[in-house]
Order: structure tokens, then C-alpha cells, then sequence
């Protein structure tokens, strides 16, 4: 989906200058959760008010990934440590004048698929918060792996989601098990249920 990337915060108010050089386009605009508190709420604001008709992908892990696993207000924690009510995005986002705001498990691929469908589908800015663990924290368990006497080397799992685990082996796949999260999305899309299973 991310065709220009230039920095998360700018993402939505991006999103709505696109949308503006092109109307008849559907333009996403991805967030963290941490990124949407810190300057993500002004353009919500801006989108809402002036009748911006974009999808906003919010990507809740809960964690301040990438930037030091710091707390911010979407984690029930102070910067100290100390416990503190969460502050809700999805209440955020409500209370902003966004009508459609659906939270879904992104590991879902066809109820995740279906709620950025109603996003599109929605006239306006709408929201879809995906609620996930950051895998950098917690490893989803078990692994993967394939099983090569089912998988037929269609290399859908590969040419649909670009995961860095999958690797051509001959004219079958493998998944290296020092990349696999264990996320569960290439055993949704084989349509050969060649995935599955614990890495060995
Ligand atoms: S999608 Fe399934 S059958 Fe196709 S290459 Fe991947 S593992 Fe093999
Ligand atoms: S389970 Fe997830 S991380 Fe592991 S290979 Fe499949 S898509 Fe990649």
C-alpha cells in the first residue's frame, strides 16, 4: 500500500493533500500508536474538518517500537513507570468527529481485509485500528514452517506478502526460522495449507 513515504507524523495530513491532487484515488495514511499521540491528532483534526475523504491505518503494538520502547499515553504507563489510565485511540479518534473507527487483529487476514474494505467503502475519513503485539516484545508462538510435500511452489505466500522469512528454495519455498515471527499470515494465504506446524 505505501507508495510515498516520507515520515509517519506527516502521514495523514499527506494522505490529505494527496487526496486533494487526486480525488478518485483511495490514499491510506499509516500511524503508530505512539506517533498518533505525539502529532498524529492534529491532522485527524484537519481531516475531519475539512470533509477529507481518505482511510487512516492506525498500527496500535503499544509500544513505542522502533524509538526506544518508551511509554506514551496509549500505554497505561507514565514515562516514569508509573501506572496511568490508558488514553483510547479508537475514543480519541470518536470523540474528534471520526464516524467510522473499527479495531481489528490485523493476524486475522479476511476480517482484516474486510475492515479496511468498509474503510474504503465510507465516505470520509475512516479509521481502522489494527490492535497487535510488537513482535519485537513478544514473539507469537509457534513458528512456521512448510511442509514440502504439500506446498505445490505456487509462491503466492511470496508475491502476496513480501515476508523476509519466505525464501525460494528450488521450485519450492522455506521459512527461515531466525526471521519468522510466527504471525500465522502465509498459513492463511497458501491455498494449499502447505504452512503450519512448528519450525524445526
Ligand atoms: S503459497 Fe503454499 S503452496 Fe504456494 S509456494 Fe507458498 S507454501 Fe508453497
Ligand atoms: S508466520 Fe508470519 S513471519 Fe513467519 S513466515 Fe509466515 S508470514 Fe512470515
Amino acid at each position: 500500500m505505501v507508495d510515498t513515504c516520507l515520515c509517519m507524523g506527516a502521514g495523514i495530513t499527506l494522505a490529505q493533500g494527496l487526496q486533494r491532487a487526486e480525488p478518485d484515488t483511495v490514499h491510506f495514511a499509516f500511524i503508530g500508536d505512539s506517533t498518533f499521540f505525539h502529532t498524529g491528532i492534529p491532522g485527524v483534526v484537519n481531516a475531519v474538518y475539512n470533509q477529507t475523504d481518505i482511510v487512516l491505518i492506525v498500527l496500535d503494538n503499544s509500544t513505542t517500537a522502533m524509538t526506544g520502547q518508551q511509554h506514551h499515553p496509549g500505554t497505561g504507563k507514565t514515562m516514569m513507570g508509573k501506572i496511568s489510565e490508558k488514553i483510547s485511540i479508537g475514543k480519541v479518534l470518536k470523540a474528534l468527529g471520526v464516524k467510522q473507527v473499527v479495531t481489528q487483529d490485523p493476524l486475522h487476514l479476511e476480517q482484516a481485509i474486510a475492515a479496511v474494505q468498509e474503510a474504503v467503502d465510507f465516505k470520509g475519513i475512516a479509521a481502522v485500528i489494527f490492535e497487535s503485539p510488537c513482535i519485537a516484545v513478544t514473539k507469537p508462538s509457534p513458528l512456521y514452517s512448510v511442509d514440502l510435500a504439500k506446498c505445490t511452489g505456487c509462491k503466492r505466500c511470496i508475491k502476496e506478502l513480501g515476508c523476509p522469512a519466505i525464501v525460494k528454495e528450488n521450485t519450492k519455498v522455506r521459512i527461515d526460522a531466525s526471521w519468522c515471527s510466527g504471525c500465522s499470515i502465509c498459513a492463511q494465504v497458501c491455498p494449499f495449507k502447505a504452512i503450519g506446524g512448528v519450525q524445526k
